[in-house]
């Protein structure tokens, strides 16, 4: 899929969001990183249109796979290839190059009817337990900062958009855990 955003523009974000994390403190310790060593199936990385271009596929610390957009619950707008990956060494991974799913996590963009950006807790069923989520732990502000800026960014890219307003097309937006 053609994405306007740039191989370097992914690039900054992954360096703005290398060391800006949900806690000062390494939050996987709470959990045994319970987001990075679920061992079900369906615990797939999805990447966002174009993301896959910081990665060679050769990774040796990643399955690489795709789905195509047309066969799954993607937006209309979607077709082809949409790339994902299966962690073989987690929760051990070169940090600068988690994908941008295990560095949004637990935030998730929201779309209001009206265009507005939020970032909400996430809002869908986990086959793990994150305590971020269960004890409503209190979000760093640095972060949450971070990941609505990129966010921002993000969505000016119409397939990103597409998908963050089908997304949030689902939800009940009185029952959302508003951050931001
Ligand atoms: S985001 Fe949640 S599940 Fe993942 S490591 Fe942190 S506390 Fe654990
Ligand atoms: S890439 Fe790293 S942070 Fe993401 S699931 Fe794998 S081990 Fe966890």
């Amino acid at each position: 899929m053609k994405t306007t955003i740039k191989k370097r523009t992914y690039q900054a974000i992954y360096r703005l969001l290398n060391y800006i994390t949900p806690l000062t403190t390494d939050c996987g310790a709470l959990c045994g990183a319970a987001c990075c060593t679920s061992e079900e199936e369906d615990m797939i990385i999805y990447l966002l249109p174009g993301e896959e271009k910081l990665f060679t596929r050769r990774e040796d610390w990643l399955i690489w796979d795709y789905d195509l957009a047309e066969d799954y619950d993607f937006p209309e707008s979607w077709f082809g290839k949409v790339y994902y990956v299966r962690c073989k060494t987690a929760p051990a991974c070169p940090r600068e190059m988690r994908p941008l799913q295990c560095r949004f996590f637990p935030l998730a963009p929201h779309l209001t009817e009206d265009g507005v950006l939020h970032l909400i807790r996430y809002p869908g069923d986990l086959p793990y337990v994150c305590p971020l989520l269960e004890k409503d732990v209190r979000l760093e502000p640095r972060f949450v900062k971070a990941v609505h800026t990129v966010w921002t960014h993000l969505i000016r890219d119409p397939l990103i958009y597409d998908l963050v307003e089908f997304d949030s097309s689902d939800r009940n937006e009185e029952e959302l855990d508003y951050v931001l």
